[in-house]
């Protein structure tokens, strides 16, 4: 599969599944451009990818604007964009603030709202473009002291429906991906927390997530972006609106 020629953004790009598209779309002949907020991180994978970095906050429709219009000074019109940003803070229900709410809404909706909207225009005029975001199995079911997360994720999926049919005959398709647990920092801190909040060892608390997933074990972000590059070909302009779960049969 070749992206010659295509600029891709990625958002998240500075660690785990984030990292993983940018060297797949990278060793795929497409231009990458990655955003997030810590610019050591995302330094860290441009030296490896080639990939420009930018900071930016998702959460913030200015930061994102800007992020994006120097992406496309640099290298062109987006024509991939995958909002993989996100943040799983757990607290129980009860226990949360309006802001622990709102926090998750931000990152992992909003954030997704602000990227797509931003790169739309030019793939509009294009007649051609890949709306992607990064969902979960969070977005397809629900998980206990992470409601923030699944209420962001479950919006995503109907962000991306409404989205598809509203785009259905422009060339740009809109489709999600739904991961179970992947090995990324962020489930080394899911991790962390369970062995706080429980005593569980770490390999006790890995054990209970992996249960979930029928195979057993955790995805690898290697799969996760061999789905997205699979969504952004042109051999799958007809797949449009799918939330696809990536996650062993768990769902
Ligand atoms: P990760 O390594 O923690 O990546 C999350 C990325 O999002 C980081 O690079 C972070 O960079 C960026 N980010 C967070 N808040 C941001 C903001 N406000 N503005 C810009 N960037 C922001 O975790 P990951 O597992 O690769 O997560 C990638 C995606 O996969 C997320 O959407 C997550 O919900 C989803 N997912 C993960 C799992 C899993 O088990 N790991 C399962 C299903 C779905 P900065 O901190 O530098 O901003």
């Amino acid at each position: 599969m070749s992206f010659d020629g295509k600029h891709v953004v990625i958002t998240g790009g500075g660690s785990g599944l984030g990292a993983e598209l940018a060297r797949q779309f990278s060793t795929q002949g497409a231009r990458v451009t990655i955003l997030g907020r810590r610019l050591e991180a995302l330094q860290e994978v441009a030296t490896e990818t080639g990939a420009l970095p930018l900071t930016c906050d998702v959460t913030e429709r200015d930061s994102l604007d800007l992020a994006i219009a120097k992406a496309r000074a640099a290298q062109g019109t987006v024509d991939i964009a995958l909002a993989n940003a996100g943040a799983a803070p757990s607290k129980a229900f009860e226990q949360m603030e309006v802001s622990d709410f709102s926090d998750a809404l931000g990152v992992n909706l909003l954030g997704v709202f602000n990227l797509w909207q931003a790169c739309l225009p030019g793939m509009k005029a294009a007649g051609w473009g890949r709306l992607i975001a990064v969902a979960s199995t969070a977005g397809l079911k629900g998980y206990p002291y992470v409601s923030g997360y699944c209420a962001a994720k479950h919006g995503v999926l109907g962000l991306t429906r409404a989205l598809s049919v509203e785009m259905a005959r422009t060339g740009v398709t809109v489709n999600a991906l739904c991961p179970g647990f992947i090995e990324t920092p962020l489930l080394e801190n899911s991790l962390e927390l369970i062995v706080a909040k429980t005593g569980l060892s770490r390999e006790q608390a890995a054990k209970s997530l992996r249960r979930g997933n029928p195979q057993d074990r955790f995805i690898q972000p290697g799969e996760v972006a061999a789905a997205a590059l699979w969504l952004a070909g042109e051999a799958t302009g007809s797949v449009n609106g799918a939330a696809l779960p990536i996650s062993g049969g768990e769902i």
